[in-house]
C-alpha cells in the first residue's frame, strides 16, 4: 500500500500539506511529494478538494524461493559453552531437514570455539559453519547480524532457527529486517506443510488463549525463534561425522556501534529449572511465602528444584527465575509436582509436556487435574509432609 498523487488532477493548493498529521508531505515544484514517514493514515485523501490523492496497492514482491535450500540453526554459545537450546534446535532442525530431504547446518560464532564444531556434528548437524574473531567473543547485535546476514545472503538457507534467549530475541528481529524476511517469535511448535513444504510456525497469541500458526510464503529464509525447553534435545552420536567449515570474517571498529564495556553477572543464584529432571512447583494455594520452604524440602529429597506459578511470583513469594509458564520458563522434567496451582492455560503452556505430572489441590475440579497423571485432592500442607515422611522412610 502507498499514497499516490495524481499530478494531472493536482492543482497545487497545498491543503494536504497542512492536513497531514505527520508532516509527511512537502511541496516540490508546486506539487506534493509524499515522504518516507507517511503512515498511510489517509488524512490527505480526505482533505484533497480535487481527489488528486489515492491509496495504491503495491504489488507484493517476494524472492525466488526455489534458490533457497537447507535448514540452519544458530548454535548459541556463551563463554565457550553450547546452550541447551542450541541442542534442542538441532533436534528439531534434524526432523525438519529430514522431512525436506535437505542438509542441517549449525552456524557458530565466537572466539576460540572450534572445539564446539565437532560437538554440533555429533548432535546431528550435517555441516557446521563457524566464524572466530575477537570481536565475536562477546555478543553484539551489530557484529553477529553482519556476519550471519552476509552468510545467509551468500548461501541462501530456506529455514533459519534461533533460540528465543535474550540474545536470540535481539538477533532474530535484526537479522530478519536486514534480510527483508519475516520472523515468528517465541514458537512452541514447528512443522512442515505436507503439501507445499512451507514451515508452519506455531506460537501462543492473545495472552495464550489461542495458538496462531504463521507462514512466510514469499520471502526467505523462513525465520523463527523457539522457546528454550520446548523442543526435545538432539541425541548425541559419538560416531556421527560431518563437514566443518571455518569462514573468514572482516569486522572493523566501525561495524560495531555499541561496545560491551563490562559484563556484570546477576548475584542471584541461578536456578536452571529448564534443566531439572524433577520440579516441585507451588502456586497461590501455598498462601504464604514460607510454603516454599516446605516445597524446597520435598524437592531436595527428590534431587529437584522449586518452580512456581505466576501468582506466587507476583505475590513476591519467590523470584521470577522460578516461574513456569508462558511468561516464565518452559520445562519438561521427568516429574512435575504442582502444589496449590489451579492449572491456568498460561501455566500449562510451560509444563504440560513433563514426563509425569502429579497435582495436589484442594479443589477436585481444578483444571490441573486434566493434565495430571496422578491427582491428590487435599490440603498441600497435609499431603506434602506425608510425602516427605514417606521418602524419609525410603532413605532409611
Ligand atoms: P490460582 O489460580 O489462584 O490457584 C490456586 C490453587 O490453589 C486453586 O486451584 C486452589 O484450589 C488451590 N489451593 C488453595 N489452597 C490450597 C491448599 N492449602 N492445598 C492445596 N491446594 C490449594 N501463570 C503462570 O503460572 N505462568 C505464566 O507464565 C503465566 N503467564 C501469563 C501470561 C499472561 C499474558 C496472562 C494473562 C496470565 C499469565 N499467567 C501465568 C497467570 C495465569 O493466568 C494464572 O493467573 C496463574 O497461573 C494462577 O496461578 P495459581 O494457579 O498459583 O493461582
Ligand atoms: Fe494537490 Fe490535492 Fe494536495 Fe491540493 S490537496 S496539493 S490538489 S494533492
Amino acid at each position: 500500500m502507498a499514497i499516490k498523487v495524481i499530478s494531472e488532477k493536482c492543482v497545487g493548493c497545498g491543503v494536504c500539506v497542512d492536513k497531514c498529521p505527520f508532516d509527511a508531505i512537502e511541496m516540490v515544484d508546486n506539487k506534493p511529494v509524499i515522504k518516507d514517514n507517511c503512515t498511510l493514515c489517509g488524512a490527505c485523501i480526505e482533505a484533497c478538494p480535487v481527489d488528486a490523492i489515492e491509496k495504491e496497492e503495491v504489488e507484493k514482491k517476494g524472492v525466488d524461493i526455489s534458490q533457497y535450500k537447507g535448514v540452519w540453526v544458530f548454535a548459541e554459545q556463551r563463554e565457550g559453552e553450547l546452550l541447551n537450546v542450541a541442542v534442542e534446535l538441532l533436534g528439531e532442525g534434524r526432523k525438519i531437514a529430514d522431512k525436506l530431504g535437505v542438509e542441517l547446518t549449525a552456524v557458530l560464532l565466537g572466539n576460540k570455539v572450534d572445539n564446539l564444531a565437532e560437538e554440533l556434528i555429533k548432535y546431528g548437524a550435517d555441516k557446521v559453519i563457524y566464524a572466530e574473531d575477537e570481536k565475536l567473543e562477546v555478543y553484539t547485535t551489530d557484529a553477529y547480524t553482519k556476519v550471519i546476514a552476509e552468510l545467509v545472503k551468500e548461501r541462501k538457507p530456506e529455514i533459519m532457527l534461533i533460540g528465543a534467549t535474550t540474545i536470540g530475541r535481539d538477533l532474530g528481529p535484526r537479522l530478519s529486517a536486514r534480510l527483508a524476511t519475516g520472523l515468528t517469535a517465541d514458537c512452541t511448535k514447528l512443522e512442515i506443510d505436507d503439501e507445499d513444504g512451507k514451515l508452519l510456525q506455531t506460537r501462543p497469541a492473545f495472552g495464550g488463549n489461542l495458538m496462531a500458526t504463521i507462514i512466510c510464503p514469499n520471502h526467505r529464509p523462513q525465520m523463527a525463534t523457539v522457546r528454550p525447553g520446548v523442543m526435545e534435545k538432539a541425541h548425541y552420536d559419538e560416531n556421527k561425522t560431518g563437514e566443518v567449515e571455518k569462514v573468514e570474517v572482516s569486522l572493523t571498529e566501525d561495524d560495531i556501534k555499541a561496545v560491551v564495556v563490562e559484563r556484570v553477572k546477576s548475584e542471584k543464584a541461578e536456578v536452571a529449572i529448564e534443566d531439572a529432571s524433577v520440579i516441585v512447583a507451588g502456586g497461590r494455594g501455598l498462601g504464604k511465602p514460607e510454603g516454599f520452604e516446605l516445597l524446597h524440602k520435598l524437592a531436595q529429597k527428590l534431587d529437584g528444584v522449586v518452580g512456581a506459578s505466576r501468582a506466587a511470583v507476583d505475590a513476591g513469594w519467590i523470584d521470577h527465575a522460578h516461574q513456569v509458564g508462558q511468561t516464565g520458563t518452559t520445562v519438561r522434567p521427568k516429574l512435575y509436582i504442582a502444589c496449590g496451582i489451579s492449572g491456568a492455560i498460561q501455566h500449562l503452556a510451560g509444563m504440560q509436556d513433563s514426563g509425569c505430572i502429579v497435582a495436589i489441590n484442594k479443589n477436585p475440579d481444578a483444571p490441573i487435574f486434566k493434565v495430571a497423571d496422578y491427582g491428590i485432592v487435599g490440603d498441600l500442607y497435609e499431603v506434602v509432609p506425608q510425602l516427605i515422611e514417606a521418602l524419609d522412610n525410603v532413605d532409611d
